[in-house]
């Protein structure tokens, strides 16, 4: 006999249909970059191919920006898919001082020749902030570790760009630029000595600075060509080259962020290649994996690497984190590199950014709330509406929402619209994509 009284008669609530994914989601999870005051429930994703994603109810959504920026060959790519899995089969992480392993080693080997500049060393960590951290430590400690101590006492502040997003640990948040991603943390943050980003106009003022301060700089850090988190801004190569040649007269050592712009995304494999100028340190993420896994790297030139090569123990660089190299990460970027390295994935860029170029024109006779239309390699960018220009802009929610129902998964960073698919993207669904932006861009105000 069941002692139960419900075994019989289970009261309503227990024969209730089963939450979905969305609803579980609202009780347990706090998500990046989220307001959960007054939200709409989460889309459940449960699988992904090429540029789609599908929810749980089936429902197709066109991944408009790449997963934020990451996803480069589309999702749950089948190549990828099998070099991971046969990698975990073999060696899922192992400790990365003291013991080594073949993706490591190869990824090191393939990127150290392709990344534009010279580099020596290869750093892993395991995302974009971390790549920027440990090339800040690693430019704070070149100074330090030089004999005599006089370059530690003087190469103490550090150059960066007004507007930029370098990540959101403290030390990348440090060199972002100071808005409301920074806000609540500004007390803690170091002191950063901001620049314009360049044009031909303004290299005197950032001449000046260097006059001034120059020999007091340890770093000047820069997102070449393309500042993303702060609103798709883009600059010019030619006035970049000749900034970052004024800083390192002055001795500066160079950090390029390209965790955004690597691999791709402005039409060349690194944005550094527009550029004749080469940095001391290269940040690199989001797309290295093909935006499968979480990875970041930091390479260094034999001068940085040389700089902590000492008897010295308090030269060595302390910093690492358990998944340091994690090989499935390693090998995920590999099977990225073999997909970039087919001229097919070029050609794909390159048609993306054709028919973007393309785009230009017919989105700047549309409407008049367009403005300020631009485009880099896969990136197309413009900002809306008539309210103030900025990330708080509520015009973001009301095209996140507008696309959702188009099944388009676009994420605005306040007025500024912007498209950056994975390269596989196909014409059919880029013209998707263009026509949902020229409707948006008349029905929206
Ligand atoms: N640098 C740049 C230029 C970025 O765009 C980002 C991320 N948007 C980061 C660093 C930080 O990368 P992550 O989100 O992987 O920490």
């Amino acid at each position: 006999m069941h002692s139960n009284p419900f075994y019989l008669f289970p009261p309503l609530s227990l024969t209730a249909m089963p939450l979905s994914l969305a609803e579980r989601d609202q009780e347990v999870i706090w998500h990046p970059y989220t307001q959960h005051k007054d939200r709409l429930p989460s889309i459940a994703i449960v699988s992904g191919k090429g540029a789609s994603l599908y929810d749980e109810k089936g429902r197709a959504y066109l991944d408009a920006i790449s997963s934020w920026w990451v996803n480069i060959h589309g999702h749950a790519h089948p190549y990828i898919a099998e070099k991971i899995y046969e990698q975990a089969k073999k060696l899922e992480h192992v400790i990365f001082t003291g013991f080594t392993h073949e993706p490591a080693v190869r990824l090191a080997e393939r990127l150290l020749p392709i990344l534009p500049g010279n580099f020596s060393r290869i750093f892993y960590s395991d995302n974009g902030s971390t790549a920027v951290e440990v090339s800040i430590k690693m430019a704070i400690q070149y100074w330090q570790n030089q004999p005599g101590t006089a370059h530690a006492h003087t190469r103490k502040k550090i150059l960066a760009f007004r507007n930029a997003y370098h990540g959101d640990t403290f030390g990348a948040m440090s060199v972002s630029d100071r808005g409301i991603f920074t806000m609540a943390f500004r007390d803690y943050l170091f002191e950063v000595i901001f620049i314009d980003t360049p044009s031909i106009d303004n290299l005197d003022q950032a001449r000046s600075i260097l006059a001034a301060h120059g020999e007091k700089i340890c770093c000047f850090i820069y997102e070449p060509l393309l500042q993303g988190a702060g609103g798709m801004k883009i600059h010019d190569p030619q006035p970049l080259d000749e900034l970052i040649r004024e800083v390192q007269s002055h001795g500066i050592l160079c950090i390029a962020d390209e965790v955004l712009t690597g691999f791709g995304r402005t039409g060349k494999l690194f944005a550094g290649e527009y550029l004749h100028s080469s940095p001391d340190m290269i940040c690199l993420s989001k797309g290295l994996t093909g935006g499968t896994m979480a990875l970041g790297v930091t390479a260094a030139s034999k001068k940085i690497f040389d700089a902590f090569l000492s008897d010295d123990k308090m030269k060595t660089l302390f910093h690492g984190h358990s998944f340091t190299a994690n090989p499935i990460a390693c090998t995920a970027a590999l099977a990225s590199l073999d997909l970039l390295d087919n001229t097919d994935c070029m050609q794909r860029i390159r048609a993306v950014e054709e028919k973007n170029k393309a785009m230009v024109s017919r989105l700047g006779s549309g409407s008049s709330s367009v403005r300020n239309i631009r485009q880099l390699g896969t990136i197309l960018a413009f900002d809306i509406g008539s309210g103030r220009d900025g990330y708080l802009n509520q015009i973001s929610a009301r095209v996140t929402e507008k696309a959702i129902k188009n099944g388009i998964y676009l994420r605005p960073l306040g007025n500024t619209v912007y498209l950056m698919p994975p390269y596989c993207i196909t014409e059919a669904e880029l013209n998707k994509l263009y026509e949902f932006l020229l409707e948006l861009t008349v029905t929206i105000n």
